[in-house]
C-alpha cells in the first residue's frame, strides 16, 4: 500500500524530468456525500478563515484526499505509476429538498520513466527548508525514537501529531493501545493521553495504513479494535471479505455495522460480494424427521449444529445457551446482517440509480 504513495500525480499533461513511456488508460472517481456531512457548517461559521470555515475547508479537504486516494488505488492497480492530467470537479446535486455533494476526479494513469541525471539536479537544486520545517522533522524524529523505547508521546507532542500524523508509528500506538487497562485510575498520564488521543490520531492517518494495522489485529483483540473501527468509520468491504475467508465470520458480522465517511462504486462491488458470501454459507444444522422421545410422534424438526431438536416453527434453537439458526448464525447477528443489506440496497440505489 506504501507504494500507492508514490504515484506521482499532476494536473499538468507531463512530469518534469520524466519521459512518459505509456498511456495505460483515461481513469476516474466519484465521491458522494450528502449535504448534512457539512451540517456543522453553520455553527462553525464564526471561524471563517479565508472566506471558508476550518471545519468546512478541512471536509472538503478529506473528500478530495479520497477521490485522489481512489485514484491513484486504481493506478497502482493499472501497474501505472504517474496520474498526469488530473481534473476535479466539485458539483451539488440537489433534488426533491435533498442534495448531495460530488467530487470527481479524472486522470490518466501512466507509466513514466524518470531521467536520473534529472533527478540528482533536482536533490542539489536551490531547496529551502524553513526552520519551521526543520523543527518538525527534528519533532517526528524525536517522537518515533522515542517510542522505540516504549516512551509514549506527551501532551505536546500528542499536539504536534495531531496536525502531522505519523503514518510509521500506528502500529506501535496500537501495540500500547492494547495493553492499556480498562480502568483509567491505573494509567500513568501519557498512557491516558494515548487512550483519549489515539483514535482521533488515527482519522488524522493515511486511511490505508490505519485500516490495515487495525483489521490485520482484530481477531486477536476483538473488543477494542472494533471499537476504534466504529469511532474512526473505517469500514472497509475488503478486510470483511478477508475475515469470511479466513472462517472469521463472526467477527466479519459484527464489521458491517461500521460505517465509512464515503463510499464509493468499489466499494459497493465488494459490499454486494460479502452478501454474496453470507448468502451461500452452507448449512450447519438440520431438517429432518425425528422424535423428541420414545413416545412423541415422529415429525420433522430443526436440529442444529449441536444437535438440539426444535420444532419447525422456532428459526432460532432453543437449547440451552445455544440460540442459532441452521447457518449457525444467531439471532444478533441476523439483525446486522439485515440491516446491512438494506446499507447495500440503498447505496447500489444512490450509485447506481
Ligand atoms: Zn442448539
Amino acid at each position: 500500500m506504501l507504494i500507492m504513495n508514490k504515484i506521482t500525480i499532476t494536473t499538468t499533461n507531463s512530469i518534469e524530468n520524466s519521459t512518459i513511456q505509456k498511456y495505460i488508460e483515461l481513469i476516474s472517481t466519484n465521491v458522494v456525500v450528502g449535504t448534512n456531512f457539512f451540517s456543522d457548517f453553520g455553527a462553525s461559521f464564526t471561524d471563517i478563515f479565508g472566506g471558508f470555515s476550518n471545519t468546512y475547508q478541512n471536509k472538503l479537504q478529506r473528500i478530495y484526499k479520497i477521490a485522489i486516494s481512489n485514484l491513484k488505488e486504481e493506478a497502482f492497480r493499472l501497474g501505472a505509476n504517474a496520474i498526469v492530467s488530473l481534473k476535479v470537479d466539485f458539483d451539488e446535486i440537489s433534488g426533491k429538498g435533498k442534495s448531495m455533494f460530488m467530487v470527481s476526479a479524472v486522470g490518466m494513469a501512466v507509466s513514466v520513466k524518470y531521467t536520473k541525471t534529472d533527478l540528482s539536479q533536482l536533490e542539489l537544486g536551490s531547496t529551502q527548508i524553513s526552520f519551521n520545517q526543520l523543527e518538525k522533522e527534528i519533532t517526528k524524529r524525536l517522537i518515533v525514537k522515542q517510542l522505540e523505547k516504549g516512551e509514549l508521546p506527551t501532551k505536546e507532542q500528542w499536539v504536534y501529531l495531531m496536525s502531522n500524523p505519523i503514518d510509521e508509528i500506528i502500529q506501535d500506538l496500537l501495540k500500547n493501545y492494547l495493553e492499556l487497562s480498562d480502568n483509567h485510575e491505573y494509567l500513568d498520564e501519557r498512557k491516558k493521553l494515548l487512550q483519549e488521543n489515539f483514535a482521533e490520531y488515527i482519522k488524522q492517518t493515511n486511511p490505508d495504513i490505519a485500516i490495515n494495522t487495525l483489521y490485520s489485529n482484530i481477531s486477536l483483540h476483538f473488543k477494542k479494535i472494533w471499537n476504534l473501527l466504529n469511532r474512526t468509520n473505517l469500514f472497509s468491504p475488503q478486510n470483511i471479505l478477508n475475515l469470511i475467508e479466513e472462517n472469521n465470520l463472526k467477527i466479519a458480522i459484527k464489521c458491517l455495522a461500521i460505517k465509512k465517511e464515503f463510499y464509493t462504486k468499489e466499494d459497493l462491488l465488494l459490499m454486494k460480494k460479502i452478501i454474496d458470501h453470507i448468502d451461500s454459507l452452507p448449512d450447519t444444522g438440520k431438517i429432518e424427521f425425528s422424535k423428541d422421545g420414545l413416545l412423541s410422534k415422529e415429525k420433522e424438526r430443526y436440529i442444529c449444529q449441536d444437535g438440539h431438536k426444535n420444532n419447525l416453527e422456532f428459526k432460532f434453537c432453543l437449547g440451552d445457551g445455544c440460540g442459532v439458526n441452521i447457518k449457525g448464525l444467531k439471532e444478533d447477528d441476523c439483525r446486522l446482517i439485515e440491516s446491512y443489506r438494506l446499507k447495500v440496497d440503498s447505496l447500489d440505489f444512490l450509485i447506481n440509480g
